[in-house]
């Protein structure tokens, strides 16, 4: 379309721009070099470090800002640990304890993070704004929350009024999380990914796309069109980021991770994000990692809904980071 740029590095600076990542005026920086670091016991006790179970650890990412994000960190047996890394995104739901639930586990996570750390990575999992322990403060006298009430309504709302989608500011917690865990000992900087379903594959595709230095991304049931999605069903309002359309729909900012690993996990039957759209998406990325010589995302479609199988998708993360 005339007008429309398809430069990679003009609009990962407009995806960082719309995101409230960087200010219009700023080159912007790719965030791979940042201060953050952990707190906490980042080495899981002996007794606990069984391959098949091992316990998650609660820390703190410590930003350069001097936020503190709690997270829930595993480390993976030595007999199986790979030295790569993955940051794990929680979707809706009851935030990071919905990562590491074991019994019963989540629905739609299924124990997702002590399955990455099986696979041998070290996997840290950041709470994100409006889920868990971060959700907004309740007014005096107000009801407690249920466990998987979450704020994104209230916390949707603040942030657009301040010109910046909360979903930007998930992004700079979740790549403040990256910064952290590649100072961790036994991990190798180089090989950091990041890991989401749904609200959580939100995170993972746009910090992919806006910086470089992630090594990995895979991305569930999230992938598709904004207009199959977003545009058409309803969806959380924390989802909004204002201006990515027309410019930037969902596979132009996948585009942006070229020539980078990206594994997509779609569910046949999910009906919020539906499965045509995600395959004609698809179909729009494989030419643009072509170009650059290296190997196309891969597809991976479940026979089920909304739910993250982390099957066939996290064999193919660990062929090609760890
Ligand atoms: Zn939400």
């Amino acid at each position: 379309m005339a007008g429309r740029s398809t430069n990679p590095e003009l609009l990962r600076g407009r995806l960082r721009v719309l995101l409230g990542l960087v200010d219009e005026h700023d080159g912007g920086s790719d965030g791979g070099t940042g201060v953050a670091e952990l707190l906490g016991p980042t080495e899981a006790p002996a007794a606990s470090r069984s391959a098949l179970a091992p316990e998650p650890a609660l820390v703190q990412v410590l930003t350069a800002d001097g936020d503190s994000i709690p997270a829930h960190l595993l480390r993976p047996a030595p007999d199986v640990a790979t030295g790569a890394g993955v940051v794990l995104v929680a979707g809706h739901g009851r935030g990071i304890d919905d990562l590491v639930a074991q019994d019963p586990v989540d629905d739609y996570h299924d124990g997702l993070a002590h399955k990455l750390a099986r696979a041998g990575f070290t996997v840290l999992c950041p709470e994100m704004v409006s889920f868990g322990r971060r959700r907004f403060a309740q007014a005096d006298g107000a009801e407690p929350y249920e466990p998987t009430d979450n704020t994104c309504g209230i916390d949707a709302a603040r942030h657009l009024l301040h010109g910046r989608p909360v979903m930007g500011h998930r992004a700079a917690d979740a790549q403040a999380a990256v910064q952290a865990l590649r100072r961790l000992p036994g991990v190798d900087p180089d090989r950091v990914g990041v890991a989401g379903g749904s609200g959580g594959g939100a995170v993972a595709l746009l910090l992919a796309a806006v910086d470089p230095s992630i090594a990995a991304a895979l991305v569930a049931t999230y992938f598709c069109t904004f207009e199959a999605s977003l545009c058409s069903i309803r969806h959380c309002p924390c989802n909004i980021i204002p201006g990515l359309l027309p410019e930037l729909e969902m596979a132009d900012i996948a585009a942006l991770i070229a020539p980078r690993p990206l594994i997509l996990e779609a569910g046949e039957q999910d009906r919020i994000f539906p499965i045509a759209a995600t395959r004609a998406a698809y179909a729009r990325l494989e030419g643009v990692w072509e170009e650059h010589g290296a190997t196309p995302p891969e597809l991976v479609v479940t026979d089920g809904g909304h739910a993250f199988r982390a099957e066939r998708s996290l064999d193919a993360l660990v062929e090609r980071l760890a």
